[in-house]
């Protein structure tokens, strides 16, 4: 039996903890026909569009399913088969792009930095200088993997300056860091309902310039995955293609009310900061460290090294927290033992504090404190 009778706050990056008025919004049935349903769609779109200031230059094109599905979908659509791509990697969510590309059977040159490492601009552009050849740049700005945030506007400069174009997976980054597309050109953004948006998960959606997607028709390997279709037939008939996500597109309208009404991307960046503060800083009091340098450390996600003892067990340790209210996420790097804890949803740091408490005793009830932590 939980201690606690509520729904355990999620301490994952996505699905993520929502506000009761998010999960209200979904207590209706709509029509994918009905006209009401359909403007829905088109105002969420030209929302998410002026979160990155696009409306000039690019379109919005939602699309069923989860994050994953939308990045392949943007990278089957829009790299021609004969195009060649750039992954620069530092993480699992890198990896995820590589495989894509390989099932997808591209051309793909692989940039690899270490793990906690951020990306290097000038790398990035001395291996497009090395490779003509190379049309595409595809990446990740958040790699939540670890936590780590890579320098976009600095990379988006340095593949504009060579002529190729930039795909960039911002699922969980979008709507807290800033992007602006007239400071940090990029063909294609990719995010998704159910991250910094605080909606609830079912539905990506590929922020495409204009033109690009014009010029990729017939171009993607799928049919329900293609973008360009999707975004015709919503051109002309305003629905969605297949069935649509109702419930989930309803809920992103009312989480994207909430967004503004906190302030927009400076708010909602700003509390995850708070959020991400007293998180390390509660951590670091138990002893346990961040995999991290705080310069590097985005505040979406934080890797902690778990405690270097003998009875350590992740399983025990995710119960017992699990069983105090709070959910938390296992490690996904190949090398050290680590746990993360999300700083995104719909928490405050006061909920943080009380993540941090329940952490404490899990891991004394596991006779790992005091002083069991310091690896
Ligand atoms: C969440 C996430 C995705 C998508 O993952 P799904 O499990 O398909 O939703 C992709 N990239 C990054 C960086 C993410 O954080």
């Amino acid at each position: 039996m939980p201690l606690i009778d509520r729904d355990p706050l999620l301490l994952t990056p996505g699905p993520l903890t929502t506000s009761l008025r998010t999960k209200q919004a979904m207590l209706h049935d709509w029509g994918s026909w009905d006209a009401a349903f359909n403007r829905m769609t088109g105002q969420l779109c030209r929302q998410l569009l002026d979160i990155v200031h696009g409306a000039p230059s690019h379109v919005c094109v939602p699309l069923q399913g989860s994050g994953t599905f939308a990045v392949e979908a943007a990278l089957g659509t829009l790299v021609p088969r004969s195009g060649k791509v750039l992954v620069p990697d530092n993480g699992a969510y890198c990896a995820r792009i590589l495989h894509i590309l390989q099932v997808l059977d591209r051309a793909v040159v692989h940039l690899p930095f270490a793990e906690g490492q951020a990306m290097d601009a000038a790398a990035i552009g001395a291996a497009l200088q090395a490779d003509p050849a190379i049309t595409h740049v595809a990446l990740v700005h958040c790699e939540t993997g670890t936590g780590i945030v890579n320098p976009l506007q600095e990379i988006a400069a340095v593949v504009a300056a060579q002529g190729r174009a930039l795909i960039v997976d911002a699922m969980s980054s979008f709507g807290a860091l800033p992007i602006d597309v007239r400071a940090t050109p990029f063909e294609a953004l990719i995010a998704a309902s159910g991250k910094c948006l605080e909606g609830v998960p079912g539905m990506g959606f590929v922020l495409a310039r204009r033109e690009a997607l014009q010029a990729s028709a017939g171009q993607c390997h799928s049919l329900a995955l293609d973008l360009h279709a999707q975004w015709q037939y919503m051109e002309k008939t305003t629905q969605w293609r297949f069935t649509p996500p109702t419930h989930v597109v309803a809920a992103l309208v009312e989480a994207l009310q909430q967004y503004q009404a906190e302030g927009g991307q400076p708010a909602r960046g700003a509390r995850y900061a708070a959020n991400r503060e007293r998180l390390v800083q509660g951590l670091q009091a138990l002893g346990l460290r961040p995999l991290l340098d705080a310069a590097l450390q985005s505040p979406i996600i934080v890797t902690f090294h778990a405690p270097a003892h003998p009875q350590w067990s992740f399983p025990a340790f995710y119960e017992g927290v699990r069983q105090r209210g709070f959910i938390l996420y296992p490690g996904k790097l190949t090398q050290v033992e680590t746990f993360r804890v999300g700083c995104i949803g719909a928490i405050t740091p006061e909920d943080v504090d009380q993540v941090v408490h329940a952490i404490g005793a899990t891991l004394r009830q596991l006779g790992l404190l005091p002083g069991a932590c310091a690896a």
